[in-house]
């Protein structure tokens, strides 16, 4: 897969934090498409990804088809690690990969619901994913740091947690065998 970070950005810190995920996505890129698709079963389509760089609050947002994803490198106080620029990175890739997969939303607000229902579909493997990538203690930090988010990310987290890892591979078994949104409205909720 083609992943391509970029900056709108006229400064040095956005010109090197687009080096420093480059260089996360080069040297880690066989492990991480290789443990999306041991956890959750699919593999991301081949289209180019493009990602932006920018000071963002929170992690970033993964986009859609079409529109580019954004991660962020920094909060108002100091630059993220190269760990969690990582599991930033992870977060917004699973979302595309559902994306990418046509399992989506169908609902058409932004609200708690919309982001509950996101959220617990990437965690039925994105902490499985962070293992492999960063690490289980990175993971384990990461995890508790997004409890303190949004309340839809803090419990879609409890309901994925849960579940053992044979339940939320079930889960991901009926998303990939109803791909069709509106078929999907029906099996997870
Ligand atoms: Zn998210």
């Amino acid at each position: 897969m083609r992943v391509i970070f970029k900056t709108k950005n006229n400064d040095l810190e956005s010109f090197l934090a687009v080096q420093r995920y480059q260089r996360i996505w080069q040297v880690n890129q066989k492990t991480i498409l290789d443990s999306f698709k041991l956890h959750s079963g699919l593999d991301f389509n081949h289209r180019p990804l493009t990602i932006y760089v920018d000071r963002i609050d929170g992690s970033g947002h993964s986009g859609d088809i079409g529109m580019p994803m954004v991660l962020s490198f920094r909060d108002d106080q100091a630059m993220y690690d190269d760990s969690r620029l990582a599991a930033f990175l992870l977060h917004e890739l699973a979302h595309r990969l559902l994306i990418s997969n046509g399992i989506r939303s169908v609902r058409k607000d932004y609200g708690y619901q919309r982001n509950f229902l996101a959220h617990k579909r990437i965690d039925l493997f994105l902490y499985d994913v962070w293992v492999d990538v960063v690490g289980r203690s990175v993971a384990s930090q990461e995890l508790i740091r997004e409890f303190d988010t949004t309340k839809a990310i803090f419990d879609a987290w409890q309901w994925a947690l849960s579940k053992s890892y044979e339940e939320r591979q079930a889960e991901l078994a009926k998303l990939r065998k109803h791909r069709d949104a509106k078929k999907l409205r029906d099996h997870i909720k």
